[in-house]
């Protein structure tokens, strides 16, 4: 539609989630007519993210080391919470109700979306859970269809372990995601975990 390095642009503007062709035509010309400065600074930034941040080899959360400073923090309890993605580790340090450690699951079972078991960080979790001193694992996937069916299959395989495995109470909103819950809810959520029995 347009010539060269701005259809370029385009293009690449319209593979980032939430941006469809509209979108990504807006984002062009609004980064085409921004002071260049603020545009480098915007380019800088995502070469830096790209050469500086890195996934935690324990947990998956985004890190600056080969571990990030949660698996680092040895005051941390021996628990873990299970989450879909590094946006709720972020969620759930905020309300400051959970002192245990984290596991990025990098997504949800999803058969429609082409997501089974083996693309998400399952079997790094039981490598995990077989040679540590965790006694809880919070099951805090996502309070949807997609989170419910992956907490139940987690908590088939876990229970067997002899571990002590729960999930966030309900009060979180229903088909929705982790994130959006306000702190006061996510925070009785923990508070109030219970025994899933599956
Ligand atoms: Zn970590």
């Amino acid at each position: 539609m347009y010539e060269g390095v701005v259809q370029d642009l385009i293009e690449e503007l319209g593979q980032l989630p939430g941006v469809g062709p509209k979108g990504a035509q807006r984002i062009a010309f609004f980064l085409l007519s921004a002071d260049p400065a603020d545009v480098k600074r915007l380019a800088a930034v995502l070469v830096e993210v790209t050469e500086r941040v890195k996934f935690c080899r324990v947990c998956f959360n985004v890190a600056e080391d080969d571990e990030c400073r949660i698996c680092k923090d040895a005051r941390r309890d021996p628990s873990v919470c299970v989450v879909e993605e590094p946006k709720d580790v972020a969620a759930i340090e905020k309300i400051r109700e959970f002192r245990g450690r984290y596991h990025v699951l990098g997504g949800a079972i999803s058969p429609i979306d082409g997501v089974g078991p083996d693309d998400l960080r399952i079997k790094e979790l039981m490598t995990r859970l077989a040679d540590s001193s965790v006694t809880e694992i919070i099951l805090a996937t996502d309070p949807n269809l997609e989170g419910e069916a992956t907490a139940t299959y987690l908590a088939r395989m876990i229970k067997p372990m002899g571990l002590r495995v729960t999930r966030p109470a309900s009060g979180l909103p229903v088909g929705g995601e982790l994130e959006y819950a306000d702190e006061v809810t996510l925070g009785r959520a923990f508070e109030g975990r219970r025994l899933l029995d599956v």
